[in-house]
Order: C-alpha cells, then sequence, then structure tokens
C-alpha cells in the first residue's frame, strides 16, 4: 500500500489532511492504526468519505477499499499469531485483539480463563438499555503442519485468497466484528442499543472462554447473538445440537494362540459400527433443520496383538436437529449395541458424554428478520436454515435465551484440514452484510 499516511482520514474539525507524509507497505497494523490517526488537532476523526465527512448528510456506516485493505492487513496479523487449543494460550491475540479496540477509543477488558488465556469483552454504548453481542472465537484447532503446503502461521495470498489457519474459522470473522466496532466509534455514529463485542477462548475444545463471559454478567443484558462463524454466504438461525456418546464393549482376554478361550470385543464394535453407519443415513429431512448427522469418531479396541481384545470404546459424535432425535439416537445405540453382542458372551454399555441441545431462534424477532434482509440485500430473503455445525452459542444462549445467528466470512467446509483458506471476497461481503445490518440499528 502506497499514500497518504492519512488516506481517508481527516479532521472533523478542520477536514485537512496532514499533507506530504507517505508510507509503502503496511507490515504491522499497529503502526498504520498509528499512522491513520489524524495528527493535526487531538481530537476526534473521521473517514473522509462521501457520505459521512459531510455536515448536514445521513451518517451512516460505509466500507470503502481503505477498510477492506486494513481488514486484509488485520485478518493476516491474527493468523500470524498462534492460538491453537489445546492447549489454547490465547493471551498473547486477546491482547493484540484489545490493543487495537483501546487504539480505537473503545472500552475493552480482559477476561481471563484460567493460566494463559483469555477472552475479550468491549462495549459500545448507544442510546438505549439493551445490546447487540457480537460473537468470535479466538483459538483455532491444531495443524498437522506436515500436511500443508503452506506455512499455517505465515498467511499468503494468492489469486484472491489467503491461506492460514484460522483464515476462514474464524479470524476473518473476528475483523469484521473489530472493524464494525472501529468504524462505528470513529464516524461518530450512535447505535439504539449497546453493541457488545465478546471474542472468546476455548471455542475449539469446550466453549469455556464463552461460557466465563456469560458467567462473568457482562453480556447479561444482551437482546441480540450474532456469531460471525463462517457460513459460505448463508445465514443461520440456530445450530443442531450436539451430541457425544460412548459405547463400551467388554470380553474375555485369552492368549492371542487360543482365540477360543477368550470373548473377543473387536468383533462385535465392528458390527456395531458398520450396522449404525448404514443406519445413520436413514434420519429424515427435517424442513429448515436439515437432516441429524452421526460421526464414528474415535475406536480403541485391545493393547496388544497377540492377546484376545477384552474391552473395545467406540465414541461418536451426533449433530441432532431435536431433543427428540436426541431420543432417537440414544434408542438406536442401544438397539444396534444389544444386537451386536447377542450370542457372543461380550457385554455392551452405552453412555453420554456431552449433550448440547440445538439451538433453533424465533425467526419473528425484528432483529433476525433485520439481518436476514441485510444477508439478503436486495435479493429476496434468505432461507431459514440452522448450522450444521456447533458454536459458543451453546454457552451462552441457555442463560440468556435471546434469538441468534450465525454469519461470517470464509467456508466451514475449508475449516479443520490442512491449506485451509479464505476468499477474500468472502471477507468484503461479511462487512458488506454488517455494515448494512448495523446501519438500520443507528440513529439518524
Ligand atoms: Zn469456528
Amino acid at each position: 500500500m502506497k499514500g497518504c499516511v492519512n488516506i481517508g482520514v481527516a479532521c472533523e474539525k478542520s477536514g485537512k489532511h496532514e499533507k506530504g507524509k507517505y508510507v509503502s507497505g503496511i507490515t504491522n497494523w499497529l503502526s498504520a492504526l498509528v499512522k491513520n490517526k489524524c495528527s493535526c488537532v487531538a481530537g476526534s476523526i473521521g473517514r473522509e468519505t462521501e457520505n459521512n465527512h459531510v455536515r448536514g448528510a445521513i451518517p451512516l456506516l460505509r466500507i470503502d477499499e481503505e477498510v477492506r485493505q486494513e481488514a486484509v492487513e488485520l485478518v493476516k496479523t491474527l493468523v500470524g499469531i498462534k492460538s491453537v487449543n489445546p492447549p489454547g494460550n490465547e493471551n498473547e491475540i486477546a491482547t493484540v485483539v484489545k490493543e487495537f479496540l483501546v487504539t480505537n477509543g473503545i472500552d475493552a477488558t480482559l477476561v481471563p480463563l484460567g493460566k494463559e488465556r483469555s477472552s475479550v469483552v468491549a462495549r459500545i454504548r448507544g442510546a438505549s438499555s439493551g445490546s447487540v453481542v457480537l460473537c468470535g472465537h479466538l483459538d483455532t484447532v491444531n495443524a498437522d503442519e506436515e500436511k500443508w503446503s503452506v506455512p499455517p502461521f505465515e498467511p499468503r495470498i494468492n489469486q484472491g485468497r489467503m491461506w492460514g489457519l484460522g483464515s476462514a474459522d474464524m479470524k476473518s470473522g473476528v475483523v469484521v466484528i473489530l472493524e464494525m466496532a472501529k468504524l462505528i466509534v470513529q464516524d461518530n455514529l450512535t447505535l439504539k442499543k449497546d453493541l457488545v463485542l465478546a471474542l472468546t477462548a476455548d471455542e475449539e475444545d469446550g466453549y469455556q472462554g464463552a461460557a466465563s463471559v456469560t458467567e462473568s454478567g457482562l453480556i447479561d443484558d444482551a437482546k441480540f447473538l450474532i456469531i460471525a462463524e463462517p457460513t459460505a454466504g448463508k445465514v443461520y438461525c440456530g445450530q443442531k445440537g450436539e451430541l457425544w456418546l460412548e459405547v463400551v464393549f467388554s470380553g474375555k482376554a485369552a492368549h492371542g494362540s487360543m482365540p477360543e478361550q477368550g470373548i473377543n470385543t473387536i468383533l462385535p464394535a465392528s458390527e456395531f459400527c458398520l450396522a449404525l453407519a448404514e443406519a445413520a443415513g436413514s434420519f429424515p429431512e427435517t424442513p429448515g433443520r436439515g437432516q441429524t448427522s452421526l460421526n464414528i469418531g474415535q475406536i480403541d479396541g485391545g493393547w496388544q496383538v497377540n492377546i484376545v481384545p477384552d474391552t473395545t470404546r467406540v465414541r461418536i459424535d451426533s449433530r441432532v436437529v431435536s431433543d427428540e432425535e436426541k431420543r432417537m439416537v440414544v434408542d438406536l445405540v442401544e438397539r444396534l449395541g444389544q444386537e451386536a453382542i447377542a450370542n457372543t458372551g461380550a457385554g455392551f454399555k452405552a453412555k453420554t458424554i456431552a449433550y448440547r441441545p440445538p439451538i433453533v431462534s424465533d425467526t419473528s424477532s425484528p432483529y433476525v428478520q433485520s439481518f436476514l434482509k441485510a444477508v439478503a440485500g436486495n435479493h429476496s430473503q434468505a432461507e431459514m436454515e440452522i448450522a450444521p455445525y456447533s458454536t459458543d452459542g451453546v454457552s451462552i444462549i441457555p442463560k440468556l435465551a435471546i434469538p441468534m445467528v450465525v454469519y461470517g466470512p470464509g467456508d466451514i467446509a475449508q475449516a479443520h484440514q490442512p491449506d485451509e483458506f479464505l476468499e477474500l471476497s468472502s471477507l468484503y461481503g461479511a462487512l458488506d452484510v454488517f455494515t448494512r445490518f448495523f446501519n438500520e440499528l443507528v440513529i439518524k
């Protein structure tokens, strides 16, 4: 990037740029931010755009090339900060994010989550009580670096895509949230409600960051929750429930040379897995919610090749569309387990490790309607769906019982695997959607 240090930035009082200073190559967003400050008065600053720097014009948020470029640089910066979970260690990224907010005149605070871990909560006061909460997570899953063809923590841009761990899930979503907050304050806009940012630790492992933010009371006044997870252009009005089950087959150990003297548990466990996988395909399609899914995620049987395996453990991850289908999955697992051990002498036990019920928002909520309208833009309204995956909503909605939508840049199909990437066009698109939504909330 090359240009006036005050590109798009002018003092609201004088309306002037400080001329003559040029920078080439913004490599550090902090220095870029410092350079972006109007230096001619120690007052408020405003972007010099055609719509909001003219006295008397309706003040509205507007995304221009400068904002897009800053957003790209900021995603690169955040991808470059390792925050893989486990173990998390989100303190570094949380501190950078907090600094960004504070530098831009926004009240922000760290909410600790054990050692080396923090979430960030920030608030911009609006005209009346209640708040809209923008939520995103700061952690990523781990990367199997050997399988990546590009370094996961050194983001690269090529042909409109950025490669890097967390570029899609979801450091780009966090950046959209940060940019919205920055622009609202920078352009001196007042929203009808407070805007609260909840940028969390530990989404990828247990949603503990969102849980501690919720328990802190800092978002108790929330009326609406937007989670900026990658949705590939869709908007989700909730999410499927998450049901994790563990089943254990128990048998009898024996010398590997005399298998007839033992009870091998790998055999009924295998039969069980095959029958379960086949049955899983027959869950019905529920309009607006999709289909309950089922993944056999872990199997662990036997411990030495020359011993008959007396224990085999299978772990199952099912994403359910309703409580009723949760019960159907539990019953199905029990029935197929019993069928698999019939006449084998083996035992079978199933237990639920975790259950987070589905979240389905009331789509008649004016906030949800307004957000759907912002996503649809000039097209017909987006169809109602719920996210197939889980989000921080599981730690927030049970306490607050508010409507929630999930919408953000990137595609979940590129997440949790080598060579994760972000289409930059989806980042720009999300900036536009959030802008349209907040423009409806601006006091005009
Ligand atoms: Zn995510």
